[in-house]
């Protein structure tokens, strides 16, 4: 799909709702688009023990969201570092902003370049779906790319299809921790739905599986970016 405007794009979905799923079939359909997942951003810092790597590690595995600030600063160097200020870049974010306070000082910085968020879509999947995904879920940490062992099985069991390298269980991956997760995903995302809603710019697409909901996270995009 070639777009005929910059897109900007915010995914917004439950933990296990299937964001990076979405986010690789829309870089693989959108030749422009680039993306950059905060969970992933922090895995990537924990796995090469850095200093910031070590305080996300500590949120990370209580379920517990990072402050504010360190994660703001975190992402906005990585937008800045990628070019993504420039007005033409397209781009989806995925994870972040996931607070009101996140998106109003991310909102605040991309301002300053004229560049703010232009789509937001929330992914809507029913909740016992989404425990089922959790459990069965792998991933390679270095490329975040996601396995499901139940409908997205790697070729060789454990093993990244492309690099052969071992996958990890992400230790918040447990129904605890998950149920946590789950519970704080809720009282966060109300009011930053309130905040983009009032922008005019949120969007909702729903369904059980991601074969459903991509189609429909497409049309939606071409419907106001692009041409198919
Ligand atoms: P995710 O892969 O998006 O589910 O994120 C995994 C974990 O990383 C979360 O449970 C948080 O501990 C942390 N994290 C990711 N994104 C953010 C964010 N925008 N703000 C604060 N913490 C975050």
């Amino acid at each position: 799909m070639s777009l005929t405007k910059p897109l900007r794009l915010l995914l917004l979905g439950a933990p296990g709702s299937g964001k990076g799923t979405q986010t690789s079939k829309l870089l693989a359909k959108i030749p422009t688009l680039t993306s950059i997942s905060s969970g992933d951003l922090l895995r990537k810092e924990i796995s090469i023990k850095s200093s910031i790597g070590k305080t996300a590690s500590k949120y990370i595995e209580k379920g517990d969201l990072l402050p504010d600030s360190i994660i703001l600063d975190l992402i906005y160097k990585e937008l800045s570092d990628k070019n993504w200020l420039s007005p033409n870049a397209t781009w989806l974010l995925d994870g972040f902003p996931r607070t009101l306070n996140q998106a109003i000082g991310l909102d605040n910085r991309l301002s300053k370049h004229n560049v703010n968020i232009n789509l937001v879509v929330e992914l809507d999947i029913p909740e016992d779906v989404i425990l089922q995904r959790v459990e069965n879920r792998w991933v390679h940490i270095p490329s975040g790319r996601v396995y499901n062992t139940q409908y997205n099985p790697p070729k060789i069991p454990g093993k990244d299809d492309i690099t052969g390298e071992n996958l990890s269980k992400r230790p918040d991956d447990n129904a605890q921790v998950f149920k946590q997760r789950l519970q704080k995903y809720h009282n966060e995302i109300t009011p930053l739905k309130k905040f983009y809603e009032n922008q005019n710019i949120l969007h909702k697409v729903s369904g059980e599986t991601s074969d459903i909901i991509f189609p429909k996270l497409y049309n939606l995009i071409i419907s106001k970016f692009g041409k198919s």
